[in-house]
């Protein structure tokens, strides 16, 4: 043992991993204020002891001497450290006559995935966003999940009743448009995916992928098939065509839930296999095969993902998926695709079960491009244009927080122009980074250490039901305002409350109202149960009692509360999915809409595209186990190794264009171009490049040492920042026409 080590201060802390979706337990090990080792908890109940390669990447995420630790603030063109007064100050300083004079939706707002894993951002951005009252929400949502959310919305009545499949259970496992070797998951927490699908093929089930590229998951599946980028609906169609055509619908135990069959077959009725197989890539022999094995399998689902998501039919692709899994009897059933049951949050769990008011999109839309409002946002790629057109309601000022869209959306060069147009910018982030070093103000977020947490949203997409809170692992600094607290001081100023504002007060207030509006006359016991507590444990503890598994503060002895989940460090299992329907649904019918107009409706623009010829080449994005969108790349162990933003490309492709193997390529698409290394594969389709997304780092004013030293090329400065899914208003990051040329050329 290290001699200055003093045992009395060694420690194990469980930690539930921030940084992705798979929401891996961790065990971190520490000496003092020293992190002395990290690995997957053997005693976590939902990930069982599974951490990847990115999870001990903790450490350098904590220790990371680029990681911003004291407020920014802009003085003579330059970002210089300031106190957290002086930073709220500039804030309320800049802030208030932007929107005394141009209105609430002079100001916009910006959350980026990183939001989703700190409880207290999560949380109080909503009540910011509810102080600001701007129409003018951007989120990372409207770049990779919005179509998602968007069906299952439509389809079970809630953004986030979204199936997931029940993996432990299944026999036959379609994945499209998706690497869960890779992501473990995403929609759907699942981490050692590896694992699970490992033991569905030694129980002699079938893994089938479909993807434009032969990827991780495709090398362990038991087929793979080449669809062309964008192609998808076409292939997902024929499936339920087929399904229609074969007489091989199974609609078992839902059919009284079921409303619209009818409709749906009027509608596929015209993507028969023969028809579709061109467009999409995969023959019709197969496209029918695939319809009659899963119509076959006792246990299947079918899980679409970013690939479907990414594209302008991404709403009717994610809906198809789920009208597959219906009309062959897999919905909702074990081994199928089922939904969660969360203890705390789940929109499905609150209020009168079995009816709702659904979802609507468009109460209002975009001033330039006319775009709709999807679960209260706007897509991100109108953000730019929003900030550089004139006229009443241009967006003046921006509000970021953890969000990178300069490298994370479509037309990323064209978006940091704007940003410099702005007459102010705030930005909460962790770095000075390619979107935050434009920011007049940068307050800095916390280690992912240094706060309590539980995930708020993944449980709702969980492979098993599960409840678990980590502590703090560090204290932080003594003057660090804890992120909910930046997000309420600035709500505070927005409502006219000053910088000086208590806002612990106003949290009560926030609170009491909440509970007004649930608890009625009841409010005042139910704020009394929870009066020890503040922030976002208050709001955790209120859902997690007022939940499907609480104690009903008192009602339910034995029930869930904090302190219950609190006292097992390893987290409380809560069981495998069980059967929902109709209990968790939420539409105005009581029923599952297979066929929600809107959708339908705009099926036949996909049927007009059906013989459009492909271009001769289109760039796709990749995921690597260690990244996850733009912000690990400054984290040393995670960017040591060979170089991973280079364009994979089929060897026929490189030779037609004159790039031999390891060459360094111009890449041109609508958006603009980028210079990154090719490497042959062919495990890429022909006529595809792939290109990983979130790099393109080094950009003069920030501060990402790692990242600046292998900056990579930006997929997004390539892309076309106005073609979107017209339905959901989804970037499409996938499939757009690209050219590929020696740089000498
Ligand atoms: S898969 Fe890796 S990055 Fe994701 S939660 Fe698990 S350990 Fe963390």
């Amino acid at each position: 043992m290290d001699k200055t080590v003093n045992p009395a201060i060694e420690r194990t802390h469980h930690r539930i991993c921030p940084l992705c979706e798979a929401c891996c337990g961790l065990e971190v090990r520490t000496h003092g204020d020293r992190i002395t080792g990290i690995r997957g908890a053997e005693d976590d109940v939902f990930s069982r002891g599974y951490i990847c390669p990115k999870g001990y990447a903790l450490k350098d995420l904590h220790e990371d001497p680029d990681r911003l630790r004291t407020p920014l603030v802009r003085r003579n063109g330059e970002l210089q450290p300031a106190s957290w007064d002086e930073a709220f100050a500039e804030i309320e300083q800049r802030l208030l006559p932007i929107l005394a004079a141009h209105g609430r939706d002079a100001v916009a707002l910006s959350v980026g995935n990183p939001s989703a894993h700190k409880m207290g951002l999560l949380l109080y951005f909503n009540r910011l966003a509810k102080a600001l009252s701007t129409k003018n929400v951007y989120s990372a949502s409207t770049l990779d999940q919005m179509p998602k959310q968007l069906s299952s919305g439509l389809m079970f009545g809630h953004w986030l009743s979204i199936p997931v499949p029940d993996i432990e259970r299944s026999d036959w496992l379609l994945v499209i448009g998706a690497n869960p070797m890779v992501s473990n998951g995403s929609l759907w927490t699942v981490p050692d995916f590896r694992g699970k699908a490992k033991a569905l093929r030694a129980r002699g089930g079938k893994l089938v992928v479909i993807d434009p590229r032969r990827t991780e998951t495709a090398a362990v599946a038991d087929e793979h098939h080449f669809v062309r980028p964008g192609g998808d609906v076409f292939l997902l169609a024929a499936m339920a065509h087929t399904l229609f055509d074969e007489g091989l619908l199974r609609l078992g135990r839902l059919e009284p839930w079921l409303e619209g069959v009818d409709a749906v077959q009027a509608a596929v009725q015209p993507f028969a296999p023969e028809r579709a197989a061109t467009r999409c890539g995969v023959d019709a022999a197969t496209i029918r095969r695939l319809a009659r094995e899963l119509a076959a399998a006792p246990r299947a689902a079918v899980y679409g993902r970013l690939g479907t998501c990414t594209q302008s039919y991404g709403s009717l692709c994610s809906w198809l998926v789920d009208v597959l899994n219906a009309l062959t009897g897999h919905l909702d059933e074990p081994g199928g695709a089922m939904f969660a049951h969360a203890a705390a949050f789940a929109e499905n769990t609150a209020g009168a079960p079995g009816r709702g008011r659904g979802v609507t999109t468009g109460r209002h839309r975009s001033r330039v491009s006319a775009a709709p409002e999807v679960w209260g946002e706007l897509p991100m790629t109108v953000l730019a244009e929003e900030i550089e057109t004139p006229g009443p309601g241009q967006v003046r000022a921006l509000i970021t927080v953890a969000s990178n869209p300069v490298l994370s959306a479509p037309g990323g060069p064209r978006i940091a122009a704007a940003l410099e147009r702005l007459d102010f910018m705030v930005s909460l982030d962790i770095y000075l980074n390619e979107t935050t070093r434009h920011a007049d103000v940068i307050l800095p977020g916390m280690s992912p250490l240094e706060h309590s947490h539980y995930d708020v949203a993944f449980p709702q997409l969980s492979w098993r039901n599960h409840a678990r809170f980590s502590e703090p692992v560090f204290d932080p600094a003594p003057d660090h305002v804890p992120e909910w607290q930046q997000l309420l001081r600035i709500a505070a100023i927005a409502k006219g409350l000053g910088a000086q504002a208590d806002v612990l007060a106003l949290d009560d207030e926030f609170v009491a109202a909440d509970v007004r509006k649930i608890a009625g006359e009841h409010a005042h016991l139910v704020m009394q149960a929870v009066s020890g507590l503040r922030g976002p444990e208050r709001l955790l503890e209120l859902a997690l009692r007022a939940g499907p598994h609480g104690d009903r503060f008192g009602m339910k002895p034995g029930g869930l509360t904090l302190a219950k989940v609190r006292a097992a460090p390893g987290g409380i299992d809560l069981g495998e999915l069980a059967p929902r329907v109709p209990e968790m649904l939420r539409t105005p019918s009581g029923k599952v809409e297979l066929a929600p107009a809107l959708l339908v409706a705009d099926l036949p623009r996909a049927l007009q595209d059906l013989d459009t010829p492909a271009p001769a080449l289109v760039v796709i994005g990749r995921r690597d186990v260690r990244s996850n969108n733009s912000w690990m790349h400054n984290l040393p162990v995670l960017a040591k190794g060979p170089e991973r933003c280079t364009a994979l490309m089929h060897p026929a492709d490189a030779n037609a264009a004159g790039l031999a193997d390891v060459a360094v390529a111009q890449l041109s698409g609508p958006g603009g171009s980028v210079h990154v290394t090719v490497e042959c594969s062919d495990t890429l389709m022909p006529g595809v490049v792939s290109l990983p997304h979130g790099w393109g780092h080094g950009q003069p004013g920030t501060r990402m040492t790692v990242a600046a030293a292998r900056p990579g090329a930006s997929l997004n400065a390539l892309l076309d920042d106005a073609v979107r899914d017209p339905l959901s208003g989804n970037a499409v990051l996938a499939g757009q026409a690209v050219v590929a040329r020696p740089l000498a050329v």
